[in-house]
């Protein structure tokens, strides 16, 4: 199968789902059969090594586990898709006669993983799906798609499923959207899969995250789903049933990326409208970094730093406490002053050092 022809030929979402793990032969069968049934999924998951972030957790049912998802692949009519994680892992997954391969978050981190995988793979026609790595590095990410190219491996996808972060107030990762949006710009022509499950870890919070990646122009979706999900052997709190599944992809609003084919005056009026305001945005930042070099020319004379950590951490608290009356979100507000405080202390070490 051509994977990434057939993602873009289709009506979006093209939908990859099944269980996180393999766990028996009758739960990958139930599963797929009720997806099946409902038409929308055109590729079957489930993953046979887990790679967990604590030992003593499910690790997956290994080997013995591949040729229950090829039956019940076969059975139902779906290719089907695992993780693999190492050269082994490959070669077992090409013997059992998988048909589409990804490479998860902890594996794309590892080029000499990735490397091993692509060394396997080198004269194989097979589609490789490539998760992004699990901390936020756009490079590292377009690497694990090089190597694969270098070896050959023509048909890829790109899979985003969010960023390890420490304690994120309401998902499992991080989104970090501008990340697979700068891919599309590097890769165009690559398929890009969005991963609720895994950015979320919420099933409750599934629909808000696909709605937002078919609002990106995201191709795709991957979400977990089990017949059980209570009592799944991973990741129970974030897989859906099937029927779960379905609902879930009802409620998707899909609009139309193809703006040039409406009668778009008053969207370009909008864009118009914007731009001038962007354009305003940068004479400020203009001038306020011009304020910024008389303040470093100032610090200069009086033998003082350039950080005044008291005075910037109140200019942020200020900032910080009108959020509400901004209308805009704490982080942006943090991310967007952090910006322009560094490029500022940028401007002050050019003139302090001139
Ligand atoms: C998975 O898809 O089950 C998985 C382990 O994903 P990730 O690599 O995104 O953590
Ligand atoms: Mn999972």
């Amino acid at each position: 199968m051509n994977l990434s022809n057939s993602i873009k030929n289709k009506k979006r979402p093209f939908l990859i789902a099944g269980p996180c793990s393999a766990e028996s032969p009758e739960q990958l069968l139930d599963v797929a059969t009720k997806l099946a049934l409902d038409g929308k999924t055109q590729l079957l998951r489930a993953g046979i090594w887990k790679p967990r972030t604590r030992p003593n957790s499910f690790e997956g049912m290994g080997e013995i586990a591949l040729p229950w998802l090829i039956e019940a692949g076969k059975e139902v009519g779906l290719p089907v898709t695992t993780e693999v994680a190492n050269s082994k892992h490959t070669e077992l997954a090409l013997k059992a006669g998988v048909d589409i391969i990804w490479i998860g978050a902890r594996t794309t981190v590892n080029p000499f993983a990735v490397q091993e995988i692509a060394d396997v793979l080198r004269g194989v026609d097979i589609p490789v799906m490539i998760k992004n790595p699990v901390n936020p590095d756009l490079e590292l990410w377009i690497g694990a798609f090089e190597r694969m190219e270098q070896a050959g491996i023509k048909d890829l996808t790109a899979i985003h499923r969010g960023f390890s972060i420490y304690k994120h107030p309401k998902y499992r990762n991080v989104a970090n959207w501008e990340i697979p949006i700068a891919l599309r710009e590097r890769m165009p022509d690559l398929p890009l899969i969005c991963d609720p499950s895994h950015i979320t870890g919420n099933r409750d919070l599934l629909l808000e995250v696909s709605q937002k990646a078919m609002d990106l122009n995201f191709d795709g979706l991957m979400i977990e789903t089990h017949p059980d999900p209570v009592n799944a052997l991973s990741d129970a709190a974030q897989q859906l049933t099937p029927d779960a599944l379905n609902r879930l992809l009802k409620s998707l609003v899909l609009r139309s990326n193809e703006s040039s084919s409406l009668d778009d005056n008053e969207l370009s009026e909008f864009r118009m409208k914007i731009g001038q305001l962007d354009d305003k945005l940068f004479d400020f930042l203009t001038e306020r970094m011009h304020l910024a070099e008389q303040v470093g020319l100032f610090k200069r004379e009086h033998n003082i730093t350039i950080l005044q950590q008291e005075h910037w951490t109140k200019s942020i608290t200020s900032r910080l406490s009108k959020f509400e009356e901004y209308n805009l979100s704490e982080r942006f507000i943090r991310q967007f002053m952090d910006a322009i405080h560094q490029e500022s202390i940028r401007h002050q070490t050019k003139v302090m050092n001139r």
